[in-house]
Formats: structure tokens, sequence, C-alpha cells
């Protein structure tokens, strides 16, 4: 029995090669190129042993929910397979931004000032620069994570002038009961108006529609994976 065997998890080199012709399909359908779309597999709750086939399949850029347990797989994953890229694309608490800073290639989830102000300082100590997406609440539900559509401005104006530092674009979840299209609108408006390049949208459920409406980083975890229940 191989380790994917063991831990009750589909092979992900088949839902790799699955959300590959989606994403290429989408691409086509969209008159884009596939290499305008980057695949962040979210990998957690994936062991270490049942990320390995995904790498050997070639997929070599992984989004993780919690500091933490990123922290128990990726040193080990990169010291074996220094070409991966690691992208944080959960909620960030400030007291965590140092080990986030140190961690990951990607935040996707900077939502508010003293998040911004920690991140810039930590960068500024260890000699870093992640890229940064703003998480956008478009769907401006309380329990949720992400900037209001209506803070967005000044948000990312203290991150340019207060903080130096490069947003590099956007990212949403929209609401689980309610169909995504909208909220890519408003997310890949939002983007336009501001110069921004780059839109984290889609998940397993929606991401060939994500990419119809402009996302550049789709972020995908049971579709490769497996169902997480
Ligand atoms: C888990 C997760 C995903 C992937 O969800 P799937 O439905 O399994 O594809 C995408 N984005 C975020 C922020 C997640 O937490």
């Amino acid at each position: 029995m191989n380790a994917t065997e063991a831990s009750g998890r589909p092979d992900p080199a088949v839902g790799l090669a699955e959300v590959r012709a989606a994403i290429a399909a989408a691409c086509l359908r969209a008159h884009r190129t596939p290499e305008s779309v980057t695949l962040v597999a979210a990998s957690k709750t994936v062991s270490v042993e049942g990320l390995e086939p995904a790498v050997a399949a070639g997929q070599l850029v992984y989004g993780e929910n919690r500091v933490q347990e990123a922290q128990g797989k990726w040193p080990l994953l990169r010291e074996r397979h220094p070409e991966v890229e690691v992208h944080l694309i959960g909620p960030l608490q400030t007291n965590k931004a140092k080990d986030a800073v140190a961690l990951f290639d990607v935040i996707h989830s900077v939502d508010r000032v003293d998040l911004c102000r920690a991140i810039a300082r930590r960068c500024a100590e260890q000699g870093r620069r992640p890229s940064l997406f703003i998480q956008v609440n478009t769907g401006a539900e309380v329990q949720k994570a992400g900037v209001l559509p209506q803070e967005l401005d000044a948000l990312l104006e203290a991150c340019r002038s207060e903080y130096d530092l490069d947003v590099a674009g956007l990212m949403c979840i929209p609401p689980v009961d309610e169909p995504g299209e909208p909220h890519f609108e408003v997310l890949a408006a939002a983007a336009d108006r501001h110069g921004l390049k780059s839109l984290s949208m889609g998940m397993s459920s929606d991401y060939a529609r994500a990419i119809e409406y402009g996302a550049t980083h789709v972020r995908v975890g049971s579709a490769i994976f497996g169902s997480r229940a």
C-alpha cells in the first residue's frame, strides 16, 4: 500500500490532470493562454507524504490556510524540492506576521491596516518581500475575513503610501450559498480600477467560471486531493 492509499485520499496526479485540462478549456473559451493562470493547490490537511505525489506530478505552487500547519510541512518539502512555492490563503493574525513573512512566497489575505504595518515591519527585518494580495469581503459577511469593498481604496492607499508595500492583486471567497459570478465581477472591476494585475478567485466548484472572469490565481483543493471531511 502506498502513502496515498494509506491516507484514504485519491491519487492527486489524477485530480491535477483533470483540473489542468479544465483550466486549459476555460482559457480557450476566455481567449487566454493557460500560462496566464496559476493553479494554487490548496493543501490544508494534506500531509507531507500526501503532497509528494502532487509535487512528483509537477505541481509546484501550494496554498496553506494556517501558519502553524504550514510550518510543520513546508520546511521539509522545500528542502526536498527547492522549486516549490507556498502561498498563505487563510486569514493571518498580526502576531503571526513574522512567521508568515519568513515562510510564504505570497500572502493572499491582507485585509487591514494593522496587518499591513506588521507585514511591512517583518519584511524590513527579514529582508524579504512576499507578494501580497488584498482579500476583499465581497459578500460583506460578518464572520468572514477581508476588507469591505467600500474600505478597499483606503487600505490600498495605506499599503502604498504609509507602508511601501507592493500589492499584486485582490482575492475573494464568495459566500458559500451564492453563485460566485457577481463576486468575481466586483473583484475584477476593483482590480481594474486600481491597476492591479492579479486576481485570486475560484475554488474547486467554480474555478473555470472564475477564469472566464479574469482569475489569474485559482485556489483548488478538494478537486485535487479529495474531500477533507
Ligand atoms: C480550502 C480553500 C480553498 C480550496 O477549496 P476547495 O473547495 O477544496 O477547492 C480555496 N481557498 C481558500 C481560502 C481555502 O481555504
